[in-house]
């Protein structure tokens, strides 16, 4: 946009000058714009979690709940994490909404539980909270102060994070586990570390992402990818999760390569806290999968 300004410029000569630099500003606005619009928020916590159930295979029942977080702006409308993630995190403004996310799902999950509804919760920890030294003490802290059974908390890292610091990252791990949470590798097969560190670091899932599942049963690559994901964690005694499993098909096709458990559009889209545990009442798994 800003070249075609340019060229708008160079056509018309000086007397566009004053329409150009409106031109560029605007892009830059937009940033500035979003980044006023989410510190506002994160200052209120203006945001929502919805939840994604994860349903396992062997048992046919959903065993956890994923948080995802969900910004619906006044001015700006519904705009996606893939996008405010990245700004939040640029802004350090992470922190703030990382532990609002912390404590709002940790005490969601402490409620199902007290409904008797014994659901795992798995949280996204972007790499920036994972790497300041108080983060443990931080989860520690919200674990008792909402009550929650550390057993029933999952700890969503991708393999990036494993990338740096790696003694720092080791110790951070077990001290979490030490506590009784386990942890995920998020979006598994896409980062960029060697898989040294599956035996290196203690790890309990991975989930394998879902642009491997896509076109699973048409991509005979993909198929090489997902079976092998589902091989190598099994032989190092780790369980796995499909994400995006959209159809019956993927899900047959999973069962036969023993996959562990499956999170997707097929059972269920995210949903807001207050319809989980009516939808999981009335929607049995095992009607719905197979
Ligand atoms: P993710 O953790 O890999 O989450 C899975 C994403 O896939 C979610 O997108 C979910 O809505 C979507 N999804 C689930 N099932 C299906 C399916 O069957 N088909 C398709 N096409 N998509 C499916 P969402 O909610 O937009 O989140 C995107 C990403 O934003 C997440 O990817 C995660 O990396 C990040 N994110 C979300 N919430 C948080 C958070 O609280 N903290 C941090 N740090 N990151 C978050
Ligand atoms: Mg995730
Ligand atoms: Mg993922
Ligand atoms: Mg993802």
């Amino acid at each position: 946009q800003a070249e075609m300004a340019m060229h708008y410029v160079k056509e018309r000569g000086k007397d566009n000058f004053q329409f150009y630099q409106r031109y560029i500003r605007t892009e830059h606005d937009d940033k500035l714009l979003m980044e006023k619009r989410l510190r506002l928020a994160a200052e209120r916590n203006d945001f929502q979690l919805y939840y994604q159930p994860q349903i396992d295979l062997r048992e046919k029942k959903v065993i956890g709940m994923e948080a995802l977080l969900r910004w619906n702006d006044k001015e700006l409308g519904t705009i996606s994490p893939t996008k405010f993630i990245p700004l939040a995190e640029e802004t350090g403004l992470i922190i703030a909404i990382g532990d609002w996310v912390l404590e709002e799902a940790c005490a969601q999950a402490k409620a199902w539980f007290d409904q008797g509804h014994r659901l795992r919760i798995g949280i996204n920890i972007s790499p920036i909270q994972f790497q300041r030294p108080d983060f443990v003490n931080k989860v520690k802290h919200i674990l008792e102060k909402t009550g929650l059974p550390a057993s029933l908390l999952d700890l969503e890292i991708t393999e990036n994070v494993l990338l740096y610091n790696r003694e720092e990252c080791f110790k951070t791990l077990e001290r979490l586990k030490q506590c009784g949470i386990t942890i995920s590798i998020d979006d598994f097969g896409t980062g960029y570390s060697s898989l040294s560190y599956l035996r290196r670091f203690p790890i309990d899932t991975l989930k394998i992402d879902q642009s491997f599942i896509r076109e699973v049963l048409e991509n005979s690559n993909d198929q090489a990818i997902v079976t092998s994901i589902i091989q190598l964690a099994h032989n190092m005694n780790l369980r796995v999760i499909a994400e995006g499993v959209e159809t019956t098909a993927m899900v047959l096709f999973l069962n036969d390569r023993d996959c562990d458990e499956m999170q997707g559009y097929l059972y269920s889209k995210p949903l807001p806290a207050e319809v989980v545990t009516t939808f999981i009442q009335q929607t049995n798994p095992e009607e719905v999968l197979i």
